[in-house]
Formats: structure tokens, sequence, C-alpha cells
């Protein structure tokens, strides 16, 4: 193991942070915590430097969102071009929205081009400065619920913005007495047949399994509570993400964003008439504002205006097998998915305050500027921008880190042969 600089193992009951034996491992180089995409980037870029670095991913394969939480028509949503990891175009073979396997796919290639080999099954818990070592201390437990400690010069966080569910509090929940799924145990509409499902949630995600729904002669509602901005995925046969970059290169924000909802209402017509009313900040200004993406539709708008999908307003409470709107509505359904999106879980491990925020556990500084914290604490995958995004912080770390590697590296060495008793002593 590169990685490791010694391995000691230890019972230490008097600590009041682990009570029980683990074993301690020296790294030499980074720790990322998540093997997601951006733990990929950033250890591949490190690797580019050669600095070697350890990845602990707490499920048993890389890419765990993509592989076990997405249901099985997912596509990138965006261009493939857009979708890339640093050194790595996506083949030509591949189409212009991969499907979620040939992501997938490319990813293992990924890896294995880079020799990243995370460690599986390691849930980190617990990662907190060291202020009189200057280490970061990071306590990970495998599946049998064995501790180690992980001490390392610098920490990663790729554990991303879609690390848990984010389930809604819903009044009555427990009455409803039919299946309540969250969009990451959704795989696909053929279970659903005939039935009548309540989908909460108008983001890409929501939008894309009414579809699939419809499309297993299922019959979906879609719950729409706030505005929305629908686009179509492609204008003027380009792709409107690539369209509205190249805009930007030579137009404001504001010009551009007039633009896509000229051309969106020239193409969709107007969403409101359907129930999807258009925020009041033009799409690209509210993406940059708040992070709010807009859908790209896939299909799903037509069955909206051809009757397939109904557009419904809150939910107000949930009674046997009945859904109570806000409008005073109330209709029968046998399922209900929520399309609720995902959450960081930065704030239940990661014991630091300046860099994260603990109220949504993301970076406090926006982007560009949410990669570095302190005392060697970084950030990739944080930024609101999807893949692009994460590429962009994975080369930034690695650049930084490598600044200060060497002789930090030596520090770390010394500091080993001082404390650990050695092979041969
Ligand atoms: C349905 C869907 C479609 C999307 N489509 C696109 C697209 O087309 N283009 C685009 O740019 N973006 C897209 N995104 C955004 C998406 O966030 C990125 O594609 C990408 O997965 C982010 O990578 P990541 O590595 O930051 O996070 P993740 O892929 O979520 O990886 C994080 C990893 O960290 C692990 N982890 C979490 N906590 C811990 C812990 N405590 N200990 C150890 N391991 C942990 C997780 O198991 C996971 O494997 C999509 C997202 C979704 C949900």
């Amino acid at each position: 193991m590169d990685y490791c600089l010694r391995e000691i193992e230890g019972k230490q009951a008097h600590d009041p942070l682990f009570m029980s034996s683990y074993s301690t491992v020296w790294l030499h180089g980074p720790l990322i915590v998540g093997a997601g995409p951006s733990g990929l980037a950033v250890a591949a870029c490190l690797k580019q430097k050669t600095i070697p670095t350890l990845i602990l991913e707490r499920s048993n394969c890389i890419a765990s969102l993509w592989q076990l939480k997405t249901y099985d028509r997912l596509r990138l949503h965006l261009p493939k071009q857009f979708c890339e990891l640093p050194f790595a175009p996506f083949p030509s073979h591949f189409p212009t929205y991969p499907s979620k396997q040939q992501f997938v796919d490319y990813l293992e290639r990924y890896a294995e081009r880079f020799g990243i080999r995370p460690k599986f099954n390691e849930t980190v818990k617990h990662a907190e400065f060291d202020q009189n070592l200057g280490f970061w201390r990071v306590r990970s437990v495998d599946k049998a619920e064995n501790a180690t400690v992980y001490m390392c010069r610098w920490l990663i966080v790729a554990t991303g913005e879609n690390a848990e569910a984010a389930v809604p509090d819903i009044q009555g929940v427990g009455d409803f007495g039919r299946p309540i799924r969250h969009t990451s145990l959704y795989k696909s509409g053929e279970e659903f047949r005939e039935k009548k499902v309540l989908v909460v949630g108008c983001g890409n995600s929501g939008m894309e399994v009414c579809l699939d729904l419809c499309n297993h002669n299922a019959t979906p509602s879609l719950v729409v509570r706030d505005t929305v901005h629908v686009l179509p995925r492609e204008m003027l046969g380009k792709s409107t993400f690539g369209l509205s970059m190249w805009l930007l290169k030579w137009l404001p924000i504001r010009l551009v964003d007039a633009f896509l909802l000229m051309v969106s209402w020239l193409m969709l017509g107007d969403t409101a008439r359907f129930g999807l009313d258009r925020p009041r900040l033009g799409p690209l200004e509210l993406k940059n504002m708040s992070g709010k993406t807009p859908v790209l539709d896939v299909g799903t708008l037509a069955k909206i205006k051809g009757g397939d999908i109904k557009v419904r307003p809150g939910i107000k409470r949930l009674k046997r097998h009945t859904v109570e709107f806000v409008d005073g509505r109330t209709e029968n359904y046998d399922a209900i998915i929520l399309a609720t999106g995902y959450k960081s879980n930065v704030p239940y491990w990661l014991k630091e305050e300046d860099m994260f925020s603990k109220q949504d556990g993301y970076p406090r500084k926006p982007f560009p500027n949410g990669w570095k914290g302190k005392n060697g604490l970084y950030a990739v995958g944080f930024t609101k921008k999807g893949l692009l995004g994460a590429s962009m912080d994975a080369k930034r770390i690695a650049e930084d880190i490598e600044q200060c590697w060497e002789a930090e590296a030596n520090h770390t060495s010394a500091f080993a042969r001082s404390h650990l008793p050695q092979p041969n002593s």
C-alpha cells in the first residue's frame, strides 16, 4: 500500500471519541472521501503529479449514485463534452447524451487508467483537525463496524451534493398505507403499470420519472409547488446548455436569458398555461443566484399538454390511500414517488465550521472559491455546476497540493520516523 506509512493496532478506551479498538493508518498523501466522479477526478489529477492518494468509499463500487441510486432510463442531462473528467474525453462513438451504463463504463475505465483503487465499504463517520499534530484525524468504519483512524495532512471532501435523499415532512405520511419512495430507489415504471402514481417535485428527475411512468402505462400526476423553468433540451440544432455557454461569452446573462425564454416560448408555448409558472428571474440568472437548475425537457411537456400527466399543487396532508392538496381537492393514489432531491452529508461527519456551512453542508464561499479551506482541507464537486465544476475543482486542488507536497511529505516522514516504531528498531 503506497499510501500507508505505518499501521498500528491500538486499544484506546480512554479516548472519548473512539471507545473501541481500532487501527491507525498514517497516510503519505491526501485522503479523499467518496469515489464518485469528483473523487476519481481529483485522484487522477494528483496521480498525474505522482502524488499518491487513498479514497474511502462507503458503498461497494465507484460512482454509487449512478450505479445504485438512479433510474434505468437515465442519460446524462448535458452533452458529453460538458461532462468529461480531466484528461479523458468520451469515446467518439458514444452518443451526445450517454446512457447511465455508458457513463459508468467511462468512469470504470477512467479509474483503471489512473490505477485508482478505492477502499470500498468504508464509511467516514468523523473527521477533525488535530491542532497539536497538524494532521486530519479521520475515522471510518467498515461493514463489520471495524474502525480505522486515518491520519493525513490533506483531506479532500468528495461526498457530493447528492449524498443523502432529501425527504420532506408530509403530514399523515404514516397513514397513507401504500408505497412512498424516493427517486433514489425508483428504477423503472414497470412495477407501476396501470397504477395511479403521484410524483412530488418538478426538477429534471421528477419530470423524467413522470415520462417513464407514462411509457409504462401508469397514470402519473406531478406536484408542482414552485415556479420552474422548462427549456427544450435542444434549440436551433444545438444543445441548449452548449448554446447558452457560447452566448455567455459574448452577451450579458440577462440578454442570454431573454433569448432562451423567447426560443422556449416559440418551441414549447406558454408553460404557465399547463400549471408550470416561470420564475421571475431568467433560467441562467436563477441558476447563478440559487443553484436551481432549469428542467431540460425530454418529452414530458408534450405529455402534460396532452393530459397524460396531470399537474397538481402542493400536498396538504395524506390520508389512507388519499392525498389532500392545498387547493382542497382529494385524490386516491397507488403510490407516491418523491423527486425531492438530495442533500450533502458533510455536517454529519466533518467537525469543521469555517469552510463548510452547518446548515446545508456546502462550502460557504461561492463558486469558484469554495474548493479550498484551512489546514489542508479541500472540497471537490460542491459547485452546483455538475461534472464540469467538479473537474475544475479537481485540477485546482491538485495544483495546490503539489505546491506543498514535497515539503509536507518530508515533514510527515520526519514526524512518523520520530513518533512511530520503525520496522527494524
Ligand atoms: C439523476 C441525476 C442526473 C445527473 N446528471 C448530470 C449530468 O448530466 N451532468 C452533470 O454534470 N451532472 C449531473 N448530475 C449531477 C451529479 O451530482 C454529478 O453527475 C456527479 O454524480 C457528482 O459527482 P460527485 O462525485 O461529486 O458525487 P457523487 O456521485 O454523489 O459521489 C459521492 C460519493 O461519496 C460517497 N460518500 C458519501 N458520503 C460518504 C462517507 N461519509 N464516507 C464514504 N463515502 C461517502 C457516496 O457513496 C458516493 O459514491 C446528475 C445528478 C443526478 C442525481
